[in-house]
């Protein structure tokens, strides 16, 4: 299939999917359905992939001696299976490992999209929020596809002859947040911890993430030898637009601690920040960065 011709076939898939899945999502307004994008596999060093479209993250590819190696796996199983045929048309090798970067359900409810059995690697936590009901429960069912190994702090692995680095500081965007190095790539993915889709930092205080934590994560991640960093959202990223990503964020949230401290209200400390309404879309449940961090600071004030 020629390239225009497979992103008609996308298009004409995604709108598909959507009359099909509409009857099923009657409780999501009309701004939050899924939308199938088109399919597009990026080429890095050293036999590492990343492939934006579908519905929800962006996935990593990385292929080995003898086998191939996911990095997050989208938010629908036919999202999951587009990742598939993508690697079908890079390599004959059989996928035989998942690392997701956290635990929400844009990065996992693609699972059912891959086979079944695969050794599916999440930092500590992640693998109790996939196991736990939480407040963004899977819309799938993920038996077959629970962590089977699992990173606390760091953890170097080679896999099927590919060295990797799997790295958490602390809880940011969640608490079960992992960056995935890949040394001889100069590669990082990141996942949310850098997307760049607000002002500032999404943090998700229903899964234990942290504004402090998330500026101790960036100084890690900065501090990588890497030259190329993908997130789980949008185009890849340089290390200067990172450092300038964390100097403003903690500048900002050094301004909100100076506010709580001189005993300003939320309100009057999103007045002062001159803090604009959440854009058209946004998710009405997920707290501003402002909010997150006057919730962190003053939580056992009250
Ligand atoms: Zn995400």
């Amino acid at each position: 299939m020629s390239r225009k011709h497979r992103v008609i076939f996308h298009v004409l898939a995604a709108a598909a999917l959507l009359a099909a899945m509409s009857p099923l999502e009657p409780s999501l307004p009309a701004q939050t359905q899924p939308q199938f994008a088109p399919i597009m596999t990026h080429a890095l060093n050293g036999g590492v992939y990343w492939i934006e479209g579908g519905v929800g993250s962006n996935s990593g590819v990385v292929i080995g001696k003898d086998g191939v190696i996911v990095i997050d796996a989208k938010q629908t199983p036919e999202s999951g299976k587009a990742v598939m045929a993508e690697i079908a048309k890079l390599t004959p090798k059989p996928v035989t490992h998942i690392i997701l970067t956290h635990s929400n359900f844009d990065h996992t409810d693609g699972l059912p999209g891959f086979p079944k059995g695969l050794t599916v690697i999440t930092q500590d936590n992640c693998k109790k929020q996939m196991e736990h009901p939480r407040s963004s429960p899977s819309h799938v069912d993920l038996a077959g596809y629970m962590p089977t190994k699992t990173v606390g702090k760091k953890e170097s692995m080679t896999i099927d002859g590919v060295r990797f680095v799997l790295l958490h500081w602390a809880p940011a965007h969640t608490s079960g947040d992992l960056i995935i190095y890949l040394p001889d790539q100069k590669v990082a993915f990141t996942g949310d911890i850098t997307v760049m889709r607000l002002p500032y930092p999404l943090i998700h205080l229903e899964d234990d993430g942290s504004s402090a934590g998330w500026v101790e994560s960036m100084k890690g991640i900065v501090a990588l030898d890497v030259d190329t960093y993908v997130p789980g959202h949008g185009n890849t990223q340089t290390k200067p637009v990172l450092e300038q990503r964390l100097m403003n964020t903690a500048a900002r949230r050094e301004k909100i601690k100076q506010l709580v401290a001189q005993g300003k209200s939320l309100d009057e400390i999103k007045k002062e920040l001159g803090e604009a309404t959440p854009p058209a879309g946004a998710n009405p449940n997920f707290s501003s960065f402002t909010e997150v961090v006057y919730k962190e600071l003053t939580k056992n004030k009250s």
